[in-house]
């Protein structure tokens, strides 16, 4: 498969000037493509993929759902998902982002998977999203600090997520509680 090129990358990854010195980036030969190199200090950007984890929540008979309050897909129902901070194990991301969503409590992580693909936002910036499902070890589901809406949705007659990430979690959590 080939992979993007310089020109392929997202605008936030359109760096002219290096970020440690200043100094006007540099396009070179390196590592089989062309990437952009601090003629000065030698920094290299080294294009990388967002990270996020995304987590099935099973609770009162379904599975939890929050509803998206940001562009693009305001409105739409998915699983809790957010960025892996620098630093944080992405199951540690999928428990951190389930609580902050729902205001339930959360343990276990138990990986279903991943996804490797575009953002829905920017089809030039790539997403690595890995699924787990947790337990409800206390909290209630009220929703996050910011008043977003929470809902269980039954797992055999709920409507299909829109995310790719999501239909996958859900389609191997369903074939763990089968
Ligand atoms: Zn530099």
């Amino acid at each position: 498969m080939a992979l993007p090129t310089l020109t392929d990358y997202p605008e936030r990854y359109d760096f002219h000037f290096c970020p440690r010195c200043g100094t006007p980036l540099a396009t070179v030969l390196l590592h089989g493509m062309d990437r952009r190199r601090c003629p000065a200090c030698r920094w290299v950007h080294f294009a990388l993929p967002n990270v996020a984890a995304t987590v099935v929540i099973p609770y009162q008979g379904g599975i939890v759902l929050v509803q998206r309050d940001i562009e693009p897909d305001l409105g739409i129902w998915h699983l809790p998902i957010g960025h892996a901070e620098y630093g944080e194990d992405p199951a540690d991301t999928a428990l951190r982002e389930g609580e902050e969503e729902t205001g339930l409590k959360l343990a276990q992580p138990r990986f279903l998977g991943y996804t490797h693909g575009p953002s829905y936002g920017d089809p030039r910036l790539f997403y690595l999203v890995f699924g787990f499902s947790a337990h409800v070890v206390g909290g209630a589901l009220t929703g996050s600090d910011e008043g977003r809406n929470v809902r269980v949705a039954p797992l055999d007659q709920m409507e299909p997520l829109k995310w790719t990430s999501q239909q996958a979690a859900v389609e191997a959590f369903r074939d763990l509680t089968r």
